[in-house]
């Protein structure tokens, strides 16, 4: 071989680069976990012990996800992670979701949803590494908002514990990005779903009702207003949004959404016709579950999504109602 190693040059190996995904067991964790994985990440996800232990710990392990057992409502358990992990990104998806769950223990609804974000952005500070952030705040925190569309501009108005305490880590994700100079940046969430929602969840309910009334297991089902209206899309585009949000050179809060409406009657009438059913012989409106105080305007104007990250929902909510009927227990 003419000359010595010394001639070669090797070409320089595209860093890996590594992400903390938080609440990495719930539906939009595997999402992300999957995305990232996908995009050559290394992966460390968390989760409360039990779910960890249980199947989406499992599904998660087997993808390659590094799963770890952090306290986030401690402040040393986030600064133990931020320094054993060392993450270029960190996605803080933790929650307790379930908005009428939130009214049953608000406290505890406001520490899993604003403790982990306190304490993981005072240790992303306190480390002076360039960690970014991406915290999942949600349109709920716009609450029963005059305005509709809302954007990244719209005055906050959280009608429920759950919209409070995001409210709460949605300005704070701001502060710190102000204040401290974090690179931390709110996805302003409008519902998504997929077939992992869980059934307590309307979009779930209706789609596992479709198929059981098909198949002989139930004989009606009773929602609350049928009128109500959500801008409804794909977890799965959602992620992308997330990733894209802690790519941009400076960081911002984007609202994510599909900027269109649909009622929980067009979400039946799709389920119940992907199994061949008219939802109007089986669905049935009982006002003693009208839950009061529910915001009735939420639709983004994802404007800032398409122009400053080039992301647009590309799943439609036909699309996305018929894949969570074929996926429900048949
Ligand atoms: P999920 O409820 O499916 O996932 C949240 C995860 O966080 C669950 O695995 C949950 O675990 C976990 N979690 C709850 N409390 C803690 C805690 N104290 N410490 C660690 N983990 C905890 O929600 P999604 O995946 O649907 O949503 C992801 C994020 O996006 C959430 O923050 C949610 O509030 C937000 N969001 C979601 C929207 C949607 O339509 N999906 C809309 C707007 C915002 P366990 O299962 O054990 O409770």
């Amino acid at each position: 071989m003419a000359g010595g190693q010394g001639r070669y040059i090797l070409p320089a190996l595209p860093a890996v680069k590594r992400a903390f995904v938080t609440g990495a067991g719930g539906q939009d964790g595997y999402y992300l976990s999957r995305l990232l994985l996908a995009k050559g990440y290394q992966v460390a996800g968390c989760d409360r012990p039990a779910t960890l232990a249980g199947p989406p710990g499992e599904e998660l392990r087997g993808m390659g996800v590094r799963l770890v057992e952090v306290d986030l409502l401690d402040p040393a358990g986030a600064r133990r992670a931020v320094a054993d992990l060392r993450p270029d990104e960190i996605y803080n998806l933790a929650a307790q979701s379930f908005v009428p769950q939130s009214w049953e223990d608000p406290a505890a609804t406001i520490r899993a949803n604003a403790w982990p974000l306190i304490h993981l952005l005072g240790a992303v500070r306190e480390s002076g590494r360039p960690v970014r952030v991406f915290q999942a705040s949600t349109s709920e925190i716009f609450g029963l908002a005059r305005a509709s569309p809302q954007d990244e501009e719209t005055r906050l108005a959280p009608a429920n514990p759950y919209a409070a305490a995001k409210a709460l880590a949605h300005q704070l994700t701001g502060q710190y990005r102000e204040h401290h100079r974090v690179f931390a940046c709110a996805g302003i969430l409008y519902n998504h779903e997929s077939p992992r929602r869980p059934p307590r969840f309307v979009t779930a309910k209706v789609c596992h009702a479709a198929r059981a009334i098909r198949g002989g297991r139930q004989r009606e089902l009773v929602l609350g207003d049928l009128d109500v209206a959500r801008d409804w899309g794909f977890a799965g585009d959602y992620v992308e949004a997330m990733w894209l949000m802690l790519q941009q050179p400076e960081p911002a809060d984007c609202v994510v959404g599909t900027g269109v409406p649909h009622t929980v009657r067009d979400l039946c009438r799709i389920a119940f016709e992907a199994v061949g059913l008219d939802y109007r012989e089986f669905v049935r409106s009982d006002p003693a579950l009208q839950r009061p105080g529910q915001p009735t305007g939420l639709v983004a104007d994802p404007r800032r999504a398409r122009e400053r990250l080039g992301w647009a929902a590309r799943t439609s909510f036909e699309e996305l109602v018929r894949m969570m009927v074929e996926a429900a227990p048949g």
